[in-house]
């Protein structure tokens, strides 16, 4: 299996919608096969409601959800209590960008909150 690596573009779509989303935040859910995250999945609701693991259900076969992505409007890549409680309910590997959201202002962590290494390719 490998370590789990990003496409390049997809982090650079991800960089592009935190910007276009700012002072908001922006969340989506990653996908992609085998150890590549390759896409977004983006959710009318990602939290507070069940609603979005019945969309779960409705992914392509062979596509499958990494975790999370959502975006900071401070410079602040750390997650908060609220997005240790969104981790433990999708996949194994969560996003932050943060502000200014450059190529370099960006971290994965494990569900446990731990900062995770992600190869761009
Ligand atoms: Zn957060």
């Amino acid at each position: 299996m490998g370590k789990v690596k990003i496409d390049r573009n997809l982090l650079l779509g991800i960089l592009e919608a935190a910007k276009n989303s700012h002072p908001d935040e922006f969340i989506a859910l990653i996908s992609g096969s085998g150890n590549v995250m390759r896409e977004l999945i983006f959710l009318p609701s990602i939290s507070g409601s069940s609603s979005a693991l019945i969309h779960l259900e409705m992914l392509p076969i062979g596509m499958k959800v990494f975790g999370t992505v959502h975006s900071h409007p401070s410079p602040n890549c750390r997650p908060s209590e609220d997005d240790l409680q969104l981790f433990t309910r999708f996949g194994k590997y969560h996003i932050i960008v943060c502000y200014p959201y450059t190529e370099n202002s960006w971290k994965c962590y494990n569900r446990k909150g731990e900062e995770v290494e992600l190869e761009v390719i």
